[in-house]
């Protein structure tokens, strides 16, 4: 059986990213080793899997929530990310929808830096969705399991080859309806050890589709710390990254509080939101796994782990240069 191209590119990527590791030269005699070192790439496998009619659109407090957070421990697990808070990578919340009191789950992992310093990055997504509506099921394939299978994507990455600082890896629940996962994390005393250290929480929310080749960067008018960095990642970038959606003059086009990194600009944390534009299946029963263009999905989620690794290069040149971020 050949490699399919997809295949074959997560291969390629994977030898790119770990940092162009010298390859090992085939024998002079018989066929050239297999690459059995690299992880397998699970970008899309990731999003169908979470975004599939068995989920029941991932409603927090849902069979098909608890569905979603078995496979994404699993995936945690394998991919050896250990766990941040309490010796557990779930961190369990209450939340109020529709007049009923709802258990939410966010699920919290550590990707320890080796650079010698206490700084750190959060890199979030939230994985629930709207659920089931008038026997609809809402699957929520961009919204959000883009984004959940993106920041699962750049944790292998960083398992392959280990960032500078600590990574904060933060699947957040209850994200629909009120943000209530993000603000319980940021609220609760046992993550204020990881907060005061946090310099740049970098929220995904919608990452896999867009007709215009184009991936926002929001969060710069509010830090404009951020801006001579970003820019540097635009002239690189696979897609289109293009910065706004972040000035309050924009009105409801300014996404400041259309998600998780809303939990982090409230207390006055620099944050990085990074999506697309609302599309015609946004928080439709349509928004499907079919509808995810790969070609453009895999760029995407090359460029949110070109713009993490490059803050994560610069953490300390940011802490000094925006307020609020971390020791
Ligand atoms: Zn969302």
């Amino acid at each position: 059986m050949q490699l399919s191209r997809s295949l074959l590119t997560g291969v390629l990527l994977a030898g790119v990213l770990a940092g162009c590791a010298p390859q090992q030269a085939p024998a002079a005699s018989g066929p050239p080793t297999p690459e059995v070192s690299a992880p397998a790439d699970k970008l899309m496998d990731d999003v169908r899997i979470l975004s599939a009619d068995d989920m029941q659109g991932r409603l927090v407090g849902s069979e098909g929530g608890a569905k979603a957070r078995v496979y994404l421990l699993g995936r945690l697990a394998e991919l050896g990310v250990a766990p941040v808070l309490g010796g557990a990578l779930e961190h369990p919340f209450q939340t109020v929808r529709d007049g009923k009191s709802l258990a939410g789950v966010n699920l919290l992992g550590l990707i320890n830096g080796t650079g010698g310093s206490n700084r750190a990055l959060v890199l979030m997504a939230h994985y629930d969705h709207v659920g089931v509506r008038g026997g609809q099921v809402y699957n929520g394939a961009d919204d959000n399991a883009s984004g959940v299978a993106a920041l699962l994507s750049v944790a292998a990455s960083l398992k392959r080859q280990a960032p500078l600082h600590d990574v904060i890896l933060a699947l957040v629940d209850g994200e629909e309806g009120g943000l209530s996962g993000s603000r319980a994390m940021v609220a609760d005393p046992a993550f204020k050890p990881l907060l005061d250290r946090t310099v740049l929480a970098v929220n995904l929310d919608m990452v896999s589709r867009s007709d215009r080749n184009e991936l926002y960067a929001a969060g710069s008018f509010h830090t404009p710390a951020l801006k001579p960095h970003l820019q540097e990642v635009v002239v690189s970038a696979p897609v289109t990254l293009e910065l706004g959606h972040d000035d309050p003059a924009l009105g409801k086009d300014d996404w400041t509080s259309q998600s998780d990194h809303m939990a982090f600009h409230e207390i006055g944390k620099p944050w990085l939101y990074l999506g697309v534009e609302d599309h015609p299946d946004y928080h439709r029963p349509t928004d499907d796994f079919e509808r995810i263009p790969e070609d453009f999905f895999r760029r995407s989620a090359k460029t949110v782990e070109l713009v993490v690794r490059m803050f994560d290069g610069r953490l300390e040149t940011l802490a000094n240069e925006s307020v609020g971020g971390g020791k």
